[in-house]
């Protein structure tokens, strides 16, 4: 039986373990060495967990473990290099000798995260344009990367990248599979595919023109190795077309994404099958129309037959969020978005939203407020499956800010239940993208992605805004509220 100790990394240098005893860690040195060589053993430490090679064992918190039901009180989470082992409690799972133990008395534990709609390609900077001009060639070696990091110790374990250049994409993920750079599991769409593109943003949309297009251009996508498919005004193609893409995107095993600003879109993308439904609509209409509530209903009703249930992530967030960061833009100011940006960068960034209620981005937003909540009510009531996305990346909308608050609308705005929307952003996208056999639960046999955080989330999950702990593939990336710069 290991010896069981928490607090193993505190700066006194002590840890309290189960049998009773005091752990020292002892050197010589003044108080100020103290100081900083307490950080050593964390060092050291995470020099051999970044291999995830050890025996890990969690113990102690409340585990939410992504199923839906009770959660599990006094819980023990053993994990072997990157794989969860064995999930039980402290009555009923005793932790074997030669496991690390790390303690997560009075947290929560929760699957990683994830957040089904980001733009890693952008940083919260307002000029669209002036970013692509300036930033497209620094995708790959600073934007993209800086974007991964920042998402992961938001407690993001896994992520869709929803529109970006195919090789960056496809080059990023690569990377941080294969751990060259620290960020979430992505799962990539590369361009938008889409009726009409302008220059400027033709690196990262591709137009389509005739079905014969629609399926050359699905194919390159597929044979690039993305994940998933990308398509957007599908009401402006031919229904051959928009049929066509998601035709191929099946065939070759792509789900297929697909906007929902106006009903025409919605409409089009039933028809032709789409999976899911990104957005509530870029207009002021109050509600959806009930022809499209009809179909729509129509669509969940069929849920096997039409290939699964009807995903829908309603990127809800930013919009009911604006004019509270108008009032107070104080987050703005949060240095949690710089990691990994040049100073330069930053500073551009900064500019470009020094006046957060005057850009034309979103001057409509106000008038879309008082929408949202009757049309998430009304895909409630239509049977959806929500998940937690929020196009993290537009404006003002950071990677280290964007995910939890999402989950905090959802469930204290709109009143969705927490357990509900914690799996939103663990069980239903790891099921949506087919990987629910890896990802998505804290159970054994799956991927050791695991977060924590101090508190009670299912009654109050802005506590999300603070993870204490992140976990992915077994190493750990954040503990004690701290990054694990050896890791990172
Ligand atoms: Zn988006």
């Amino acid at each position: 039986m290991a010896r069981r100790c928490s607090a193993v990394y505190s700066p006194d240098l002590t840890c309290s373990c189960e049998d009773g005893s005091v752990g020292h860690l002892t050197f010589a040195g003044n108080p100020t060495m103290k100081h900083k060589l307490w950080l050593l053993p964390l060092l050291l430490l995470f020099l051999t967990t970044v291999r995830a090679q050890d025996k890990t064992a969690l113990v102690g918190g409340r585990l939410i473990d992504g199923f839906g039901h009770r959660p599990i009180a006094n819980s023990v989470i053993l994990i072997n290099g990157e794989e969860i082992e064995q999930v039980g409690t402290v009555a009923t799972l005793p932790v074997p000798e030669g496991y690390q133990v790390i303690s997560t008395e009075g947290m929560d534990v929760l699957p990683g995260l994830w957040e089904s709609h980001a733009h890693l390609q952008l940083t919260g900077h307002a000029d669209y344009i002036h970013w692509q001009k300036q930033y497209a060639d620094r995708f790959g070696s600073e934007i993209m990367p800086a974007s991964a990091v920042q998402l992961l110790l938001a407690g993001v374990t896994s992520a869709r990248d929803l529109g970006a250049p195919l090789d960056v994409s496809i080059d990023i993920k690569t990377r941080i599979n294969s751990g060259a750079i620290p960020g979430p599991r992505l799962f990539v769409s590369g361009p938008f595919l889409q009726h009409d593109v302008e220059d400027w943003h033709s690196h990262y949309r591709w137009a389509v023109s005739g079905p014969r297009d629609a399926r050359d251009k699905v194919t390159r996508l597929a044979d690039a190795g993305v994940d998933i498919i990308k398509l957007i005004d599908q009401d402006k193609m031919s229904l051959d077309e928009a049929g066509a893409i998601v035709d191929e995107a099946h065939k070759r095993g792509l789900k297929v994404v697909a906007h929902a600003h106006r009903p025409a879109e919605i409409r089009r993308g039933l028809a032709i099958g789409v999976d899911n439904f990104e957005h509530t609509g870029l207009t002021t209409a109050p509600g959806y129309p009930d022809d499209v509530m009809e179909l729509l209903i129509e669509r969940t009703a069929t849920g096997r037959v039409a290939g699964g249930p009807l995903y829908w992530t309603p990127t809800v967030e930013g919009l009911w969020n604006y004019d509270r960061t108008v009032d107070n833009p104080e987050k703005l100011d949060s240095t949690c978005w710089h990691r990994g940006l040049r100073p330069e960068t930053i500073s551009d960034i900064q500019q470009s939203i020094r006046n957060p209620g005057q850009l034309g981005y979103t001057a409509l937003t106000p008038l879309r407020k008082p929408t949202l909540k009757n049309k998430i009510a009304q895909l409630r009531k239509a049977g959806v499956v929500f998940l937690v996305g929020t196009d993290s990346g537009i404006p003002m909308k950071f990677h280290c800010q964007s995910t939890w608050n999402e989950m905090d609308v959802l469930v204290r705005v709109m009143e969705l239940p927490a357990m509900d929307v914690i799996r939103a952003a663990t069980y239903w996208p790891a099921v949506m993208m087919g990987v629910d056999d890896q990802l998505g639960t804290v159970s054994a046999g799956k991927k050791a992605d695991i977060i924590a955080v101090h508190g009670d989330v299912l009654s109050y999950i802005n506590l999300l805004q603070r993870v204490d702990l992140v976990m992915k593939n077994g190493v750990l990336y954040k503990i004690d509220g701290r990054p694990v710069e050896a890791a990172l």
